[in-house]
């Protein structure tokens, strides 16, 4: 009789844990057949393999670029789990909740749509611009697809903390990211850049009225402190900054980027940044710094 029991809690144990990772996440479906791990949200399979899969490639494009994996797992939440597993309250917003986790959202969402603005109030020409970049598959306007490939810059977050660069400036560390994610679009989904481009255009091209801080000392200052329609502005320009960065070096940019931070780990002063980026990096990448 003992002996059963024994047996029985050992087929039991055998059957509940399976994988300990899964029992963390009991109201989520693991999605399998991919390298990164990843959990959705019950009713998102389809949606969860479309941006893993993304990720994935994103991941072995700039691993096969620099020589670097970082570890990640990604989960793609409807609203109702949102709260559960992230740690941004606004649902839409992909971020961190740690090193390795990665939390997106799987349903186009309130936040996504309130930026689009009202296209009657446009030029004709951007107003049709925005039309085509970002309109959804059922047909409405939704920031969606930037918002997806907005996925991508948060795992550049992930490359250079796990590589153990020193990125000297908080700027720097969403530069990195943004050029990371433009290498890898303008190399391997060339159809996606309106979709990248035209909103922080838009946004850049709308003047600096209205933000509170538009200087990089400011951004190094008030990093956590401003209001998240300011910050979006920094980073608005820090795509743009990305893209002519990228238009004028190339991948070899970004690789040449990861190695110079890598490698350097003293801090710098002003002047010493701008003179290593500009020697060391390319012209570009340090006119961020000096022509702001
Ligand atoms: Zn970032």
């Amino acid at each position: 009789m003992k002996t059963f029991s024994y047996i029985l809690i050992f087929m039991l144990s055998l059957l509940s844990f399976p994988d300990s990772m899964a029992q963390a996440y009991t109201d989520l479906y693991e999605l399998k057949g991919y390298s990164i791990k990843a959990y959705y949200s019950p009713g998102n399979e389809e949606r969860a393999k479309v941006i893993v899969g993304r990720c994935e490639n994103a991941i072995r494009y700039v691993s096969g670029l620099i020589g670097f994996t970082p570890k990640v797992s990604l989960f793609i939440l409807n609203p109702e789990h949102w709260p559960k597993h992230a740690t941004f309250p606004v649902y839409g917003m992909p971020h961190y909740p740690d090193s390795e986790r990665l939390v997106i959202a799987s349903e186009d969402n309130d936040f996504w749509k309130s930026f689009i603005p009202p296209l009657d109030q446009l030029p004709g020409e951007l107003a049709s611009k925005i039309r085509k970049a970002y309109t959804t598959s059922d047909g409405t306007l939704s920031m969606m697809a930037f918002f997806d490939l907005l996925a991508l810059h948060e795992l550049g977050h992930g490359f250079h903390e796990q590589g153990g660069l020193t990125m000297q400036r908080l700027w720097m560390q969403e530069l990195f990211c943004n050029i990371m994610l433009h290498t890898y679009i303008a190399e391997k989904e060339p159809g996606n850049l309106p979709a990248l481009e035209v909103f922080p255009e838009m946004v850049v091209a709308g003047g600096t009225t209205g933000y509170e801080f538009t200087s990089l000392a400011d951004f190094e200052k008030r990093y956590d402190q401003m209001d998240p329609k300011n910050y979006g502005w920094y980073q608005c320009r820090l795509h743009v900054a990305g893209k002519i960065i990228y238009n004028a070096g190339g991948p070899r940019t970004l690789i040449k980027l990861w190695n110079g931070l890598k490698e350097n780990k003293e801090q710098m002063t002003d002047e010493q940044f701008a003179s290593f980026l500009n020697k060391k990096i390319s012209r570009e990448v340090a006119n961020v710094q000096t022509d702001w």
